[in-house]
């Protein structure tokens, strides 16, 4: 007899929700990172899979081990591959203990390893890309906490003036007048973790594109669980899906106890089959690759 191999883990969760890809690892107390490409921004960073060194961008939701620890090591990757200067948004309030951390790892390594911390209060942002923000918005955890949304702001031209020659709003805009009004669009919205609370009913979460939200509990005496953890149960779900316009609503932060069969089908009594459609699990690896596999066939068909 030989020992047995060890177990085979870290598979990184992915979704094609066009224009969109949401890729990552989400476990709760384990390790979140959740990274939209297209859009240089990564969620969390609880560990460090090596997809997560392409985003420029970390947004850190709070100071858990599960959604920090892996930040010095992307930096450091950064640097060691040649990528360039990593940066990371988080609460102001934790922007003090990160440079602490990141000065121990110059006393431990005997070298600076570049980095960039953006401490945001809430609902400051910053543009990520041309046109794009990524804002802050307070939640509510057990520390100091944000979740962010990412808005793309289009100018649009003012309803009065559709139709008009280009000639004719060029002279328009030569004599000063304003033609055209900035329209604020979510693209994705992100809550981190948190508990339910009026905050995620704001425009930045209703009105994204898509949501990824944390679910830890799913089962109905965890109630009390979710609560003192300060985390959303399953059946805070009801009222966010309410409210909530997004085309997709992208669950993470599953506890590794839970079964995806069993939260599929939780999920579906609690919320209904018609809003349970439009929800995803980043980490039901079986189903999302199905779905996109039927992608796949679509495209090629
Ligand atoms: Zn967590
Ligand atoms: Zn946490």
């Amino acid at each position: 007899m030989i020992p047995k191999a060890p177990p085979r883990s870290g598979q990184v969760g992915f979704l094609y929700l066009p224009p969109f890809r949401i890729q990552g690892v989400s476990i709760a107390g384990e390790q979140t990172m959740v990274q939209i490409p297209e859009l240089d921004v990564a969620f969390d960073i609880g560990l460090c899979p090596k997809i997560a060194l392409t985003s420029p961008y970390i947004a850190l939701s709070h100071g858990h081990m599960d959604h920090v620890a892996g930040l010095p090591y992307y930096f450091s990757q950064r640097m060691f591959q040649k990528i360039g200067k990593g940066k990371v948004v988080c609460h102001e309030e934790i922007a003090g203990p990160l440079q602490r951390m990141m000065a121990s790892w110059v006393d431990l390594e005997q070298q600076q390893t570049e980095h960039e911390i953006i401490p945001l209060k809430p609902d400051d942002q910053i543009e990520i890309k041309k046109n794009i923000f990524l804002r802050a918005l307070e939640v509510s955890h057990t520390v100091p906490a944000l979740g962010y949304s990412i808005i793309e702001y289009r100018s649009k031209l003012n309803s009065e003036y559709i139709g008009m020659p280009q000639e004719h709003l060029r002279d328009l805009k030569k004599q000063g007048k304003e033609i055209t009004h900035t329209l604020q669009i979510p693209l994705i919205a992100y809550t981190g973790d948190t508990q339910m609370g009026p905050f995620l009913f704001r425009d930045e979460f209703a009105k994204a594109q898509i949501v990824v939200c944390e679910c830890t509990f799913f089962e109905d005496d965890h109630q009390q669980r979710a609560k003192i953890g300060k985390h959303i149960h399953v059946e805070d779900l009801v009222g966010l899906l309410d409210i909530w316009e997004a085309q997709a609503v992208v669950l993470v932060h599953l506890s590794r106890r839970t079964n995806m069969q069993t939260a599929r089908q939780v999920l579906d009594s609690v919320v209904g089959p018609k809003q349970a459609s439009r929800v995803h699990f980043l980490m039901d690896h079986r189903a999302n690759r199905l779905r996109y596999e039927q992608q796949a066939e679509c495209v090629n068909t």
